[in-house]
């Protein structure tokens, strides 16, 4: 018995050797790939790119992972595999500021654990190429998040570092003024100035500014915003008004702007409250966030019309919001279109501006140069019902799904296998490069079965 174990995992052994074996000598045959002007066009979609004011059919060409080519036609000869997108809308990958991500901890009840979700099975199939993890960890567990989460994942994971040392561990936790310290946070953010791109205050529950004044000295000193999640629990004591006229600067975020639970809405004219208007003309930004408990139709539909739209499209995405009224970041996109917003508008919302609140602003975009995250939507026509906290429901016609996805240059999501061959295609020349525009090479290319009709 033992001995045939041994052989067995000596053989198995031998296979593995095999595989690698050949996927060496593949790699190596990948530097055959003829050299032309690009590996990747795009081609006939809508391109959407706010930041350099592109709103248009055009073709979008990508070399090396990086955006090439925008114009309004690119020749296919020029590049490796061209895709056609006819009907679709081009856009750059889109970025969450709000998500919660660092899972894996096995705390219970916890951000720092249970309560947060792996991001790659949330992003990609919903265009998404980079989130930003709102605090679930501060300056003391930080580095256990980054090397459980951020450098295995394929998103491209940024953080806000919570306040509390300790990170969104629960109430214990996030209430103990001991463990805010703006010195501690700041020289955390500072040894990890790619990742961290801002300082988190979140569920604070008695009447101090501590949490918010640390935030602002980290943020400061880091020259990183302040993301605000202003808690439930509202004393008189630290109004919302002074918050963001006095006590925020200029570029920090307000997460949650359509919650309620913090006098977000004028009472009277159902607009947004003076706090919220002078916050806006001091450079606050807005943000969604909208989550398990924090977005209410009854708010966002008059601010809205009352022209007070978000600066940022966010999700607060964590294991209370992912099957409920929030659902995924173009889940948020169409219910804000719902509530009147623009499909320009909303695509901003999840691309350029985003990137400059969290100081990225080499994200977010399709100029020449920049990193070739590219998000391929659908703008679905139907009866749609989108949900908000209170399990209201508002009716839509519009809904976007994502078609591709790209991150780095390379194709992370197909919906519809629109960049495959079909399964009994001949070998397009061009196939064994596939490696050069999408993650899902090497695919060896089998010839199909003669027919063998003798088969049951
Ligand atoms: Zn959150």
């Amino acid at each position: 018995m033992i001995q045939s174990f041994y052989k067995r995992s000596a053989k198995s052994l031998a296979c593995c050797c095999a595989v690698l074996s050949l996927a060496a000598a593949s790699v190596h045959a990948y530097a055959q790939a003829p050299n032309l002007a690009y590996d990747l066009i795009l081609q006939n979609g809508h391109v959407i790119d706010d930041k350099n004011h592109v709103d248009t059919v055009m073709d979008v060409a990508i070399k090396d992972g990086k955006i090439a080519k925008v114009a309004p036609h690119i020749a296919s000869s020029d590049a490796l595999k061209t895709i056609d997108v006819k009907g679709l809308y081009v856009t750059p990958g889109l970025i969450d500021i709000h998500v919660h991500v660092y899972a894996g901890t096995g705390e219970r009840n916890s951000y720092a654990g249970d309560n947060s979700l792996p991001p790659d099975g949330f992003t990609f199939r919903v265009g998404v190429t980079t989130v930003v993890d709102a605090g679930c960890s501060g300056w003391r567990n930080f580095e256990d998040f980054k090397q459980r989460i951020i450098d295995r994942s394929k998103t491209r994971v940024l953080a806000l570092l919570n306040i509390v040392g300790s990170g969104m561990r629960g109430d214990k936790y996030e209430n103990n003024q001991q463990d805010m310290s703006g010195e501690e946070t700041a020289k955390m953010a500072l040894k990890y100035p790619d990742i961290v791109v801002g300082i988190k205050t979140a569920h604070y529950a008695g009447p101090e500014w501590t949490p918010v004044d640390q935030a602002v000295i980290a943020g400061t000193k880091a020259n990183i915003p302040v993301m605000v999640d202003f808690g439930s629990n509202f004393p008189q004591s630290r109004p919302l008004y002074d918050l963001l006229t006095k006590k925020l600067r200029p570029g920090d975020i307000y997460t949650h702007m359509y919650s309620g639970l913090r006098n977000e809405q004028d009472p009277e004219t159902k607009g947004p409250s003076k706090g919220m208007i002078e916050g806006r003309k001091r450079g606050i930004w807005f943000d969604t966030g909208t989550g398990g408990g924090s977005f209410k139709f009854s708010l966002a539909i008059p601010m809205i019309k009352d022209g007070f739209i978000p600066d940022s499209i966010s999700t607060d995405l964590h294991i209370g919001s992912m099957n409920s009224a929030t659902k995924d970041e173009l889940n948020v996109a169409s219910k804000m279109m719902a509530t009147g917003l623009t499909l320009q508008q909303v695509v901003a919302e999840m691309t350029s501006h985003p990137a400059r609140e969290i100081k990225r602003e080499e994200l977010g975009n399709l100029s020449v140069g920049s990193v070739a995250d590219v998000a391929v939507l659908r703008l679905e026509d139907g009866h749609f019902g989108f949900t908000d906290m209170v399990n209201g429901r508002l009716d839509g016609t519009k809904k976007l799904t994502d078609e591709i996805t790209i991150k780095d240059g390379k194709i992370v999501y197909d919906l519809n296998g629109m960049e495959a061959s079909k399964w009994d295609a001949a070998p397009e020349p061009n196939d064994a490069y596939a490696y050069k525009w999408t993650s899902f090479a090497p695919r060896p290319h089998v010839k199909p079965e003669p027919s063998d009709n003798n088969r049951h």
